[in-house]
């Protein structure tokens, strides 16, 4: 007996709906797509019950004829490809035509719509289940407008799996601003349950973002620019101020698709890094242009995802433009500040210091062989201290502290305002990290060293963190008896803070037991933070001097690891405006 039948075509169209559908927003996401392709400069989305019960698109695109409008229900039937070659080069959203037929099989559904050449004369069609119920000519507006009511009426168990009501129109809402974002030129509007979310009318990718997320959000993005190879990288970025506490507001584009690729957000992210903590994160709507060669959007039936050729490239491209940008984040370079001309690091380290803390722990103290080297802490600070200041035409300008807690000094462009206890965290932040990656950082001797006890637990994981303790610039002992001795510490650090510093690093370290990229972070800025100057701490004129210097020698002066603003510069124009002389 022949047990081996072909599905009816109904049942295939439902099975692909199981992978083109997932839900309401994947119907929306489809219907959008649609709407742009037809070259709509108008689309409006309604949705009812978070899209469960109803989402119905109308828009003013090119429209279908009679015929077309029929044909588009059925599987594959796309006017977007013709032949496999054009699969090497798709320029539109769609083009696996099979998007209308999955919805239609899946729900109640109305279309109309009528061809741009066609006089305001067209058809209409209902498709229960993806049966054809009714076909009729209907005359109204060039465009077309799809109802679908009651997703998975006819598949209780996808519809059991949907989400509540508000979290399909969380997922929805979302979806009209990435495409939204996507066409500026596109007028869109949106209403959920007869209540207006998004009025959106034809503009430009800012002003597009602003109508978005209000007005305050112009302030708070830098526009990015790159290109490189057959690259091109552009849009706008967010500063510390568009910071959240949930994804949520990064847009990532390819070819005007938007795309989700952990490995791209990751670099944008890591551009980030040292000025938001882990859990942050900023606004971002980034468009890549590339060859369609180098990419292929035909990996997932909904089209999620994309794959390239060299992701690697795409990668380096977008962390490296978002580095250059956040550098004028706040658009605090002063101009005699220019970081060309930072002072060069001069400073000659002893090479091949010995870690004063083996990695293996032995329980003999008399294992433990003194550091054969020691670094002359004067000499060191002497170099320190009289490192050529960025620009000598400065060299007069006068930092006043005050409060004991702010420096103020004039630049060319006004004034500067800077906290003291950031701008010292950046400064040993940077400093630490260098020294981990590089040859270490000289330290201070103690003259009262201070011993340290530890649960044994506690113990036992030191010889993993004193290498890095000891690159920063601490010189540790075992004592025994699960009781350290730091001998020294960095010397750019306060005494009488060690304690506190080693202490948190371990007590971190006990819960991950792991050195990775993100403890190192941990662990560095941990130390800047609690070794540097305090609010409150009485700076000496050389000190100032001092801060403010190495302050722009760093990488990042505008934020503090943490990602609190280190600067805040007030120009001359806007004392100007202030004081109405303009
Ligand atoms: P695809 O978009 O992959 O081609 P769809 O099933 O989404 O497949 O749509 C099938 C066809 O129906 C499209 O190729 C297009 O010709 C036509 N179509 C769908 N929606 C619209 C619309 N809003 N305006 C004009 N034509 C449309
Ligand atoms: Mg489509």
């Amino acid at each position: 007996m022949n047990v081996i039948k072909k599905l009816p075509s109904i049942i295939i169209d439902q099975i692909a709906a199981g992978e083109v559908i997932e839900g309401p927003f994947s119907v929306v996401k489809e219907l959008i797509e649609n709407s742009i392709d037809a070259y709509s400069s108008e689309i409006s989305i309604m949705i009812y019950g978070g899209g469960i019960d109803k989402i119905h698109i109308v828009d003013n695109g090119n429209g279908m004829s009679e015929d077309d409008l029929q044909n588009a229900f059925n599987r594959h039937a796309t006017s977007k490809i013709i032949n496999i070659e054009d699969l090497n080069n798709i320029n539109t959203l769609g083009f696996r035509g099979e998007a209308l037929p999955s919805i239609a099989a899946v729900s109640q559904l109305k279309a109309s719509s009528i061809y741009k050449d066609d006089d305001n004369e067209g058809a209409e069609v209902i498709i229960h289940g993806g049966e054809m119920l009714k076909k009729r000519k209907k005359v109204g507006n060039k465009g077309t407008s799809i109802e679908v009511s009651n997703l998975f009426y006819n598949i209780p168990a996808r519809k059991k799996f949907l989400k509540t009501v508000n979290t399909e129109k969380r997922k929805i809402i979302k979806l009209v601003k990435e495409y939204s974002i996507a066409n500026p030129n596109i007028a869109f509007t949106f209403y959920s349950d007869d209540k207006e979310i998004l009025k959106l009318t034809s503009s430009d990718l800012k002003n597009r973002i602003i109508d978005i997320y209000g007005s305050s959000i112009s302030n708070n993005m830098i526009s990015i620019q790159n290109t490189k190879d057959a690259y091109e990288i552009y849009g706008y970025i967010g500063n510390l101020n568009t910071v959240k506490k949930s994804k949520g507001n990064q847009y990532i584009y390819i070819n005007g698709r938007s795309v989700t690729s952990r490995l791209l957000s990751s670099a944008a992210f890591s551009a980030y890094q040292s000025l938001v903590s882990r859990g942050e994160f900023p606004f971002f709507a980034i468009f890549i242009n590339m060859p369609n060669e180098l990419l292929d959007v035909n990996v997932h039936p909904a089209k999620y995802e994309v794959r390239f050729s060299n992701e690697w490239q795409l990668y380096h491209l977008i962390k490296s433009s978002f580095s250059e940008s956040l550098k004028d984040v706040m658009s605090v370079i002063p101009s005699m500040y220019n970081k060309d001309i930072k002072p060069k690091d001069n400073i000659v380290y002893p090479e091949n210091r010995v870690l004063p803390f083996p990695p293996n722990l032995s329980s003999s103290p008399s294992s433990f062989t003194p550091t054969s080297e020691q670094v002359d802490i004067e000499k060191v600070n002497d170099r320190l201290k009289s490192l050529p200041t960025p620009n000598s035409d400065n060299e007069g300008k006068i930092i006043w502290q005050i409060h004991n807690k702010y420096l103020i000094t004039e630049i060319n462009s006004g004034i500067v305002i800077i906290d003291q206890h950031v701008a010292h965290e950046r400064i040993l932040y940077e400093q630490a990290k260098a020294a981990i990656d590089g040859r270490g950082l000289p330290s201070q001797k103690l003259l009262f060293p201070e011993t340290i006890k530890f649960s044994s637990e506690e113990y036992l994981l030191l010889p993993d963190i004193i290498p890095y303790l000891s690159k920063i610039g601490f010189e540790i002992r075992e004592f025994g008896q699960d009781t350290i001795i730091v001998e020294g510490i960095p010397s750019d650090m306060e005494v009488g803070k060690e304690i506190n510093v080693i202490k948190e690093i371990i007590e971190k370290y006990s819960h991950s037991k792991e050195i990775n990229s993100s403890f190192i972070e941990y662990m560095t800025s941990t130390y800047a933070c609690k070794a540097s100057v305090k609010a409150g701490d009485k700076l000496s004129p050389h000190e100032r001097r001092f801060l403010v210097d190495k302050l722009f020698a760093t990488e990042h002066p505008y934020f503090c690891p943490h990602g609190r603003p280190v600067i805040i510069n007030l120009s001359i124009d806007e004392l100007d405006k202030r004081f109405e002389r303009k």
